[in-house]
């Protein structure tokens, strides 16, 4: 991608109402325009890190057998009174809104009744059993407040998926599977050091759900760690889980953590209370295990800017950053024309370049590449190539080494 081409600017400041400091960068960035609060749209370069966000999850999500699909945005009524959901004083985050003739529906805020509802068309036996479905969609809810940018979206791209068992036994397996992928999802991330499989409410089957939760400044809950024994626990089921768990609070560590992930067992209630039944191999009707897992696909992009950024910007960890390498030639023709050809070989070679051919003094081409957090920037100039020299730095240490067209290669591709 050549700057010259990418409609997006950098610029200094971020809108003055914009507090939380994910937003901060990104808009100063260009990877983020504001909407309004909670809202945000993603320009190419976010949309990138997104897109990337999305395969590592999607890729993990496939290899616990799962298939992707889209459910729709619009949600019919009466499939959430079945499980009296569509009632605000249970469910307060709701988008309603009416068709031409009045009938109400509403903006998907999830998607759990949705899907059950869906399934029961092509659930029918054992034979069908267990299935596993998930999406990427964007979810809507009407969130009191939304001061932490993309960490709290009134619109926002959750990955969800919901898993159908014969028996609570096979679901707790696939649950486990699924609690083992999520590691390695926050893992690949770059943030999977500092993310806890966290007791919560919420469990309907199992008395708690679990959160993956990642410790954040700027996240808006506490957990209650126990790092010893690895043990994480969600201030609202405290006293719940301490006694479970034989912990005491003395023991326990409160630390500020935002929500990236969290994983439901509901047993057979939910289907139970949707009608969704299977036949058994004995020709009787049972009952359906669900569980449903999200994973909040635009909060963990803005966890993973709050925390891995610095005083220069965003730094991105090479497995979502928009790209590998920031190229930028300073100097005379010849300089330019190497950076051309060199532009030119690593994107030939799969390497995914920001090419910065903008008549700008380097030192703006610096400070845009620190901004917008590329993992590598190569310097190509006179002085350097009369050595026939490259310089490489790593955003992330700031580390700088000279090489030689070759080394860098090798280093790159
Ligand atoms: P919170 O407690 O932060 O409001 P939640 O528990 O209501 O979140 P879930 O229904 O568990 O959210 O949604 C699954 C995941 O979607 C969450 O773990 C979180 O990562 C993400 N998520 C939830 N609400 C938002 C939001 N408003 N903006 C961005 N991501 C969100
Ligand atoms: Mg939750």
């Amino acid at each position: 991608m050549r700057l010259t081409n990418l409609f997006t600017k950098t610029s200094k400041d971020s809108p003055a109402d914009e507090v939380s400091k994910n937003a901060q960068l990104l808009i100063k960035a260009g990877f983020v325009y504001k909407e309004m609060a909670g809202v945000y749209a993603y320009l190419p370069l976010g949309l990138r890190v997104i897109e990337k966000i999305k395969q590592v999850v999607r890729e993990e999500m496939n290899a616990i057998n799962s298939q992707e699909i889209i459910m729709t945005g619009l949600q019919r009524k009466e499939i959430w009174e079945q499980t009296g959901r569509w009632d605000d004083t249970v469910v307060d985050i709701w988008f309603k809104t009416k068709l031409k003739d009045d009938t109400e529906v509403g903006l998907g805020w999830s998607h759990e009744e949705p899907i059950v509802e869906m399934l029961k068309q092509y659930v029918k036996s054992y034979k069908d059993l267990p299935i596993s479905v998930y999406q990427f969609q964007t979810k809507m809810r009407n969130e009191l407040r939304a001061k932490s940018g993309i960490m709290r979206g009134r619109e926002f791209v959750m990955k969800d998926m919901y898993s159908l068992h014969t028996s609570a036994e096979d679901l707790d397996n696939y649950y486990n599977q699924v609690i083992d992928a999520y590691k390695r999802v926050y893992d690949r991330l770059g943030i999977g050091s500092d993310t806890y499989v966290t007791f919560a409410s919420g469990g309907a089957f199992t008395k708690f759900s679990h959160e993956f939760q990642t410790i954040c400044d700027a996240g808006e809950d506490v957990i209650y760690l126990h790092r010893g024994r690895n043990i994480a626990i969600n201030e609202e089921v405290l006293d719940d889980a301490t006694k479970e768990l034989g912990v005491s609070r003395e023991e326990l560590e409160a630390v500020k953590t935002a929500e990236v992930g969290n994983i439901f067992n509901f047993g057979s209630q939910k289907t139970d209370d949707m009608g969704l039944k299977f036949t058994d191999a004995s020709g009787q009707q049972a009952s359906i295990y669900l569980g449903s897992y999200g994973i909040g696909i635009t909060r963990a992009m803005g966890v993973v800017v709050e925390k891995l950024s610095d005083e220069k910007g965003i730094v991105w960890p090479e497995s979502i950053a928009p790209a590998k390498v920031y190229l930028i030639g300073i100097g005379s023709d010849e300089a330019i024309k190497k950076a051309d050809e060199l532009y030119k070989d690593l994107s030939d070679r799969g390497v995914e370049v920001i090419y910065d051919d903008r008549d700008l003094r380097p030192g703006q081409k610096f400070a845009d590449a620190e901004l917008m957090g590329i993992p590598y920037r190569i310097t190509v100039s006179d002085r350097l190539l009369a050595d026939n020299n490259f310089e490489l730095t790593v955003r992330s240490s700031g580390e700088t080494s000279i090489l030689t067209h070759d080394a860098l290669l090798d280093k790159l591709v």
